[in-house]
């Protein structure tokens, strides 16, 4: 082992297998292996919240996503780093990704003010005055000590017009991301791209073909599951992925449900990140192959069933019973949110494990039709005007 805990080589993406556009395949980084599809826990703050990481090990998770913003708005990067890194510091061996920030700047921070170089904000945190740059972003993550960093970009609101993301894209987001490239340590951690542009064709088309003439180690598509309607969604992937070079990883950014995902995998997505799996399941909502299930339902008040028989998580494998978590939810005990979330992830990891498995037999098509005629569809959105 080297001293900072690394055990791999430098960056690298294999496809292995494919079935149909859907790929299986290896991520190697600086801190071991993830086989893709993957799907990325959580971890904000260094934690993927409820579970320790033997716990998150054991969903047969192999990368973890942290958030740039809450890292450097609370301990600072620089402890951190003094701290050996974020591998070292969460107790983590395995792949991590950061993102760059810009999201939570959007969305959590107050008194934002963007200008072409980059952004100024409040922390949602103590108030305090922050900036954040491409470089300034590129720095963070390199002293986190992450293995995939992310470029920054600009997080519009949805909806937002054309004319708006046009803008955003050509003054900021497209000149940033290429800034971000500029600035990275190329040190065998991956830097990964994002594709934006809204919901317009043209936009997308016009970032991502600007996007792949320069050397990023992946390319993420972002701005998406924001609203729109599912045809919408499956249409921007459509045309992303298309776009984008073959022996790249793929990262659809925030998007966790498990029919998306499904859908995705088919349309060449391999990386996935959301928050929900692990949120929804602190709320009290377990995944399950039949759909999402609300454990403070009456309805299993006496039920002696596991979530999944089968599962190995940390609560069926010892065979808790719905009516057990639903009492640690009504009695408002810490160890639901461990047991739901430790269940939630082992799920999707089983789910990823079984798409893997199909891309390898060449059989991915029937199972994403077995599995998707039996998963129950989410409310359907209607696109904004
Ligand atoms: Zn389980």
């Amino acid at each position: 082992m080297k001293a900072d805990g690394a055990r791999g080589g430098p960056f690298r993406f294999e496809v292995g297998a494919t079935s149909g556009r859907a790929r299986a395949g290896t991520l190697r980084t600086p801190h071991g292996e993830a086989a893709t599809p993957a799907f990325m826990a959580v971890g904000t703050a260094a934690t993927v919240k409820a579970l320790t990481p033997e716990q998150i090990a054991r969903t047969g998770t192999e990368i973890v996503l942290c958030n740039t913003y809450h890292l450097a708005v609370r301990p600072g990067e620089a402890l951190i780093e003094e701290a050996g890194g974020l591998h070292a510091f969460m107790g983590w061996d395995g792949p991590i990704l950061t993102d760059s920030g810009g999201f939570q700047i959007f969305s959590l921070a107050s008194a934002r003010e963007v200008d072409r170089d980059g952004v100024t904000f409040k922390n949602h945190v103590d108030g305090g005055t922050m900036r954040l740059t491409p470089e300034r972003a590129m720095e963070i993550q390199r002293r986190l000590g992450s293995d995939v960093a992310m470029v920054l970009d600009e997080c519009l609101p949805y909806p937002s017009s054309d004319d708006v993301v046009r803008e955003s894209l050509r003054e900021r987001t497209l000149p940033w991301e290429i800034r971000s490239l500029a600035c990275h340590p190329r040190d065998g951690r991956a830097v990964f791209a994002i594709g934006q542009g809204g919901f317009s064709e043209e936009l997308r088309r016009e970032c991502i073909e600007e996007l792949v003439r320069h050397p990023f180690d992946g390319f993420a598509i972002g701005g998406l599951a924001v609203g729109e309607t599912r045809g919408t969604f499956l249409r921007m992937i459509d045309l992303s992925a298309g776009l984008l070079p073959p022996g790249k990883p793929r990262y659809l950014m925030g998007v966790g449900s498990p029919r998306e995902v499904v859908e995705a995998i088919a349309l060449g997505v391999d990386l996935f990140d959301c928050v929900l799996p692990t949120r929804n399941a602190r709320n009290g909502q377990a995944l399950t192959a039949a759909g999402p299930v609300r454990l403070r339902n009456a309805a299993w008040a006496r039920d002696r069933r596991p979530l999944e028989d089968g599962c190995g998580c940390e609560a069926c494998r010892i065979g808790l019973s719905r009516a057990y978590l639903r009492h640690l939810f009504l009695a408002g005990e810490m160890l639901a949110g461990t047991l739901v979330t430790s269940h939630n992830l082992a799920f999707l990891q089983r789910l990823l494990g079984a798409a893997r498995r199909a891309i390898r037999s060449g059989e991915f098509a029937r199972f994403s039709a077995e599995f998707l005629a039996g998963y129950p569809a989410a409310p359907e959105a209607a696109d904004a005007p």
